[in-house]
């Protein structure tokens, strides 16, 4: 992309209603436009972001055999005067009425929903194990909404529903969930922590959140320090392998990690003392298993092998999609902007032209871009006859994890600088060279 034909509304003004850094961020670097309180459009920038969060849940959902569909954001009242939680949700649920007086709401979440179309289709417990999972908008009337995407009234989120036969198939399901969002966050470059929640109103009592740690955070949690020291990896794993799954998932939480709403104190003082960590963090997701709450109110009902109709064990799992985008910039930035990790960052390269217009630097960025393409990458150019100075604090703030820079006088020799933006290092290279070490950095092949 060549930035002078792209959409980057960068603000020099720092904004004044954003409180926190991911927000003043998001809107400084054109991310983002508030249209209402909690209400955003996502704007070219921030949209590839979003987009690739959602590649990754997508990528990490298929490796443990769950399967994407779409519901829609309106739902019948009907549903939920079902499982009696039209009533009880209250006014964080936006209600709506149709020209022909029939109540419709923007769904807030999709048990209900899921329910009525596994209760349609599926009678024989032959159909089981299954797990439906969409990514779609949601609304909640938040009281406060704030701090840009990471409390919206509108956001987006990806849930999914495991329908099993029995409780030890679903504590299964739960497991892989558990062990398919460790990978996920991973490769957003976040260390997201698991611990053990509250049930809430969805009800149930096996449910654990994931928390990134950060100052912002509007949870307060309490954690061993071993857990920050574990990481997943790319280890391979076998999601119907019951005890490697069940393996993963103990390994996680063993360690003392809680949230104030779960938090033991007496549990807490039994781990050694320099270990003990306080800290705030940042809810990205939450897995539950909820048993038959639904099934039963709503008839989800298979027949056993043995001939008997009993309701099935479900559970949801939720990522905060559009609140990751504020989570992973809350984790990853310094005073200059962003610091994407590569594995979201919107473009994978930038490309700085010191001089514009002259013959050979337009032509050795030409052909930096064109390679990058042809590698299956996606740089970003900046193309506009602008100060040296001006393009490297836009490209600081919009955060590309590595930049080429082509002037006249490295160009001489053959040479480009390629600069790493987490540590600000540069190393003066051949063309060439630059081009094959961002292959590398993204496992392509140029
Ligand atoms: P919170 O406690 O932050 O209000 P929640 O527990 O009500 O969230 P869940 O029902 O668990 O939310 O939804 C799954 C995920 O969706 C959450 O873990 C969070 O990352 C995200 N999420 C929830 N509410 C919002 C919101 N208002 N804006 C953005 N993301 C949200
Ligand atoms: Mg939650």
């Amino acid at each position: 992309m060549r930035l002078s034909r792209y959409f980057l509304p960068v603000l020099k003004e720092t904004p004044s209603e954003a409180q926190i850094v991911s927000h003043r961020l998001m809107l400084r670097a054109g991310m983002i436009k508030q249209n209402a309180a909690g209400i955003y459009s996502w704007l070219p920038l921030g949209f590839k972001v979003l987009k690739k969060i959602e590649q990754i849940v997508h990528e990490e959902q298929a490796k443990a055999g769950h399967i994407p569909m779409l519901m829609p954001t309106l739902q019948p009242a009907d549903l939920w005067r079902e499982s009696g939680r039209y009533d009880a949700y209250g006014p964080e649920m936006l209600r709506v009425t149709d020209r022909h007086e029939r109540g419709l709401l923007y769904g807030p979440t999709n048990e209900e929903m899921i329910t009525d179309i596994f209760r349609s289709h599926v009678s024989s417990y032959k159909a089981l194990p299954l797990t439906l999972y969409h990514i779609q908008w949601k609304f909640r009337d938040e009281v406060r909404p704030r701090f840009g995407v990471m409390r919206g009234r509108e956001f987006c989120m990806k849930d999914g529903y495991n329908f099993d036969l029995t409780q030890e198939d679903a504590f299964h399901a739960y497991n892989r969930h558990m062990v398919s969002y460790l990978r996920t966050y991973e490769r957003m470059g976040l260390k997201a922590i698991p611990m053990r929640a509250d049930s809430g109103p969805i009800g149930g009592d096996n449910t654990h959140e994931f928390l990134v740690l950060a100052e912002t955070g509007e949870s307060e949690v309490f954690y061993d320090a071993a857990i920050t020291d574990l990481t997943f990896g790319d280890r391979s794993v076998d999601f119907d392998d019951r005890a490697a799954c069940q393996a993963i998932v103990d390994e996680w939480t063993a360690p003392y990690a809680r949230t104030d709403e779960t938090h033991d104190a007496e549990m807490f003082d039994k781990v050694p003392e320099e270990r003990r960590r306080t800290s705030r963090g940042i809810e990205v997701g939450q897995i539950f298993y909820f048993g038959t709450k639904y099934s039963e109110a709503m008839g989800a009902t298979v027949v056993t092998p043995e001939g008997d109709r009993v309701p099935v064990h479900m559970g949801s799992h939720g990522i905060g999609v559009s609140r990751l985008v504020g989570a992973i910039i809350e984790a990853s930035h310094d005073d200059k902007g962003i610091v994407w990790p590569e594995g979201v960052t919107p473009f994978h390269c930038g490309i700085v032209n010191l001089r514009q217009g002259d013959g050979d630097c337009d032509a050795a960025c030409e052909r930096v871009e064109a390679a990058l393409i042809a590698m299956g990458l996606d740089p970003l150019y900046d193309d506009r006859d602008e100060r040296a100075g001006a393009k490297f604090a836009g490209m600081d703030l919009i955060g590309l994890p590595w930049r080429i820079t082509v002037g006249p006088r490295g160009l001489k020799d053959g040479k480009v600088e390629l600069t790493c933006r987490r540590t600000g290092d540069s190393e003066e290279m051949g063309i060439d060279a630059a081009i094959d070490r961002i292959g590398q950095i993204y496992s392509v092949a140029s």
